[in-house]
């Protein structure tokens, strides 16, 4: 975390809410007590803004003013604040109920159900939570080609390899790669009519749309489509226990990426990146994104960072080497490491035996263990502050 951000304090965020006045009840949203649940975390604010559920939809401009006011901080680099009617209604956690008058993006209101289990306790409404599965975490690009599949696949092994029960799900329905790349073949059955059971290699649970579809099979799909495909492979298949969920996103920072980002109760997000879209700031547009919508950042990985010779060995760096390092610390992210251009691993993962279950003992496949460590800690760290679930704040 850069200094400038350990300086923030919550005084300061309640200072600058303390500007923001309720126009119906004529005070500070502060001194009303209205303000609760702040969490600070690497500049990002979230915090909640507890009101009558009857005014719920017309105080959408009074929650952007606060989110605005506490934008205006120097040192804030995001604010995210939820309306609730917390001491009104309460969720089967006894958590707030999310006001249907929310966030940004006209995405936010998933019926009933989304706000007791499914709201973190940074105050983002995520989708519900699925039943059975402890953490979500999507591993995303600004576009395609760049080794986002490859690095899931690997990375979901890696994890695996960790003694973690893990499931592996392709949401990147124009590319189903995933089960060339895991090695599967086949389509899924279900036990009961209802749910799909998901196809299972190497210990990882895996389902795509890839398996009911031919991965050459152009594909049309309609936007809502997409997400409502993505959400029955989501939960209408039969994960049964998972520590993590890997979910390869499709590639970009569009619509999809966000409506996805929304309604899926991630963990946190991996964005994976070469060096040349670190040059061309892809990777600005793909933390934004998340933090828009106050998925956590876990980290950035570099593919294909240097080209290692299958003859000689040597290692000639294409673009500017080291990049993402550079620009983890820019945005105030982990750099979680960097993967070579290397033939061993696109053949690997082509053929359906990916490296760090193929040659175990590889520096690439030490890399990707590496990374995975690194992902689970942030993400442990992540489920650890949304289990607390006690807001830090409460203002009477
Ligand atoms: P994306 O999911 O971003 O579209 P893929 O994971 O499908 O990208 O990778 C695109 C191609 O690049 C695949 O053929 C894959 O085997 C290859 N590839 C990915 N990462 C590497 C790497 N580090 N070294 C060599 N080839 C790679």
């Amino acid at each position: 975390m850069a200094k400038a951000a350990e300086q923030l304090t919550e005084q300061q965020i309640l200072d600058a809410l303390r500007a923001v006045r309720d126009p119906d009840r004529g005070g500070d949203i502060v001194s009303l007590g209205m303000v609760s649940g702040l969490i600070v975390k690497d500049g990002n604010v979230g915090f909640t803004l507890e009101v009558d559920p009857q005014r719920g939809a017309k105080l959408e401009p009074l929650r952007k003013a606060a989110e605005k006011a506490v934008e205006s901080l120097p040192n804030v680099l995001s604010a995210t604040a939820v309306m609730t009617s917390e001491s009104r209604q309460r969720g089967p956690a006894g958590r707030a109920q999310p006001v249907a008058a929310g966030h940004d993006h006209g995405h936010a209101h998933h019926g009933p159900a989304q706000g007791g289990p499914g709201a973190s306790a940074q105050g983002r409404p995520a989708g519900l939570a699925i039943s059975g599965i402890r953490s979500i975490i999507a591993v995303a690009s600004a576009k395609g080609g760049v080794g986002k599949s490859t690095t899931a696949v690997n990375l979901a092994l890696a994890l695996s390899q960790k003694g973690l029960k893990v499931g592996l799900l392709d949401s990147d329905i124009y590319g189903p790669s995933i089960p060339r790349m895991i090695g599967i073949t086949g389509k899924p059955h279900t036990n009961d009519g209802k749910k799909l059971v998901p196809m299972e290699n190497y210990g990882i649970k895996c389902m795509s749309m890839g398996f009911l579809v031919p991965e050459d099979t152009p594909m049309i799909w309609r936007g809502p489509m997409v997400m409502s495909a993505i959400e029955q492979m989501l939960r209408d298949v039969e994960w049964g226990e998972l520590d993590v969920l890997i979910v390869d996103l499709p590639p970009g920072t569009g619509d999809a990426q966000l409506t996805m980002a929304q309604r899926v109760p991630l963990t946190g997000a991996v964005i994976v990146s070469t060096p040349q879209d670190i040059a061309l700031l892809d990777v600005r547009k793909g933390i934004n994104m998340f933090r828009k919508v106050d998925v956590p950042v876990l980290g950035i990985i570099e593919n294909m960072s240097y080209f290692v010779c299958p003859h000689c060995h040597e290692v000639t760096e294409i673009f500017s080497h080291g990049g993402a390092q550079r620009e983890a610390a820019k945005f105030e992210t982990e750099f979680l490491g960097e993967i070579p251009l290397d033939m061993a691993i696109r053949e690997t993962s082509d053929e359906g035996r990916p490296i760090v279950v193929s040659q175990p003992d590889s520096p690439h496949s030490a890399a990707y263990r590496a990374i995975a460590d690194k992902v689970w800690d942030r993400a442990q760290a992540i489920l650890g502050l949304q289990e607390k679930k006690v807001p830090r704040i409460v203002m009477q």
